[in-house]
């Protein structure tokens, strides 16, 4: 099987494997009903040091998953903290880097009873520079809903609730958007497909709340933290559409999207269409807490080497 990208050797339930040998079988029942959980981690090199950003938030978060589904897993958070550094430094990744723990049902019977299945867990590291290549983004608003905490566990990063993001993004990218902001049941703005949602208007940032039925984002969860430090503040309230296309700034924010301004909402300019003085300045402060510049946030540094 050829290489999607550059690494050598994957995790999987305890052992280091070459990358070949990372498999499972056709029958494993996370491949037919979405019964996997994951994480999205990314570790920044700065030259000397490679940061895993907020590891154990995110191995949190895996954990979590895993027990709001009742998937049950044979490892502990420390292994999987020290499976993820271990994975990094056999790789011998000195570069950025996302991080990809998985822990799906596996191989069995047909069918929806999961119980006595075995739980696979993976963790794939892979170089990985910028997820979206241009500076802003252009986005549509979905006609797609982002689905309800009533009908799924919003909060829980399971496999199985991305259909609801690739209908989102194929939409979007087969009528020429780089990406889709989805709304939620109740018509307010929820997230994008993978990223958690900020708006400026008039100097302050406003951000959806958990309760709007977004993934509680690490890096929404940042920047609500670190903005104070710019003179800046984020205020949780939810959000129309029509407030989307009047706000002086728009971003995503995510470990994928890191800070990413949004330029235009389905057509509409937003700002006067470039990247804004309040995004710029959020990246930047970011960046450099992901690079272990800001001494106030090397607790959320996991160096690994
Ligand atoms: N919302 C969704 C639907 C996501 O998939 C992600 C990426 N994990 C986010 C928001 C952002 O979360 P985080 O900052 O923890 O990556």
């Amino acid at each position: 099987m050829s290489k999607t990208f550059e690494t050598n050797f994957i995790w999987h339930n305890g052992s280091i494997v070459p990358w070949q040998e990372a498999k499972v079988h056709v029958m494993t029942n996370g491949l037919h009903y979405g019964t996997g959980v994951f994480e999205g981690i990314r570790a920044y090199w700065n030259g000397k040091q490679l940061y895993v950003f907020r590891l154990q938030d995110h191995v949190n978060r895996f954990f979590n998953s895993i027990k709001i589904y009742d998937f049950g897993i044979d490892f502990t958070k420390d292994q999987i903290s020290e499976g993820i550094k271990e994975t990094l430094r056999k790789n011998e990744l000195k570069t950025d880097v996302y991080i990809r723990p998985l822990a799906v049902k596996g191989y069995g019977p047909i069918g929806l009873d999961v119980r006595k299945l075995k739980t696979e867990v993976f963790i794939i590291t892979m170089p990985y520079g910028r997820y979206f290549e241009k500076e802003g983004i252009e986005v549509l608003v979905s006609s797609w809903r982002r689905i309800s905490s009533q009908t799924l566990p919003v909060i829980a990063k399971v496999t199985g609730h991305y259909s609801n993001s690739v209908l989102a993004k194929l939409d979007a990218l087969n009528k020429g958007f780089d990406d889709a902001i989805l709304l939620n049941e109740e018509g307010k703005v929820c997230e994008g497909t993978g990223e958690n949602i900020m708006m400026v208007k008039d100097g302050v940032i406003y951000t959806p709340p958990i309760s709007a039925g977004i993934l509680d984002g690490i890096t929404r969860r940042s920047i609500m933290e670190f903005a104070p430090d710019l003179g800046l503040k984020v205020v949780e309230k939810d959000i129309d559409r029509g407030e989307l296309y009047t706000a002086d700034e728009l971003f995503f924010v995510g470990t994928a999207a890191e800070v990413t301004p949004i330029l235009k909402v389905d057509g509409r300019q937003i700002g006067d269409g470039r990247v804004g003085p309040v995004s710029k300045k959020l990246k930047e402060y970011f960046f450099s807490i992901t690079q272990g510049k800001v001494d106030k946030y090397l607790k959320w540094l996991e160096a690994v080497w």
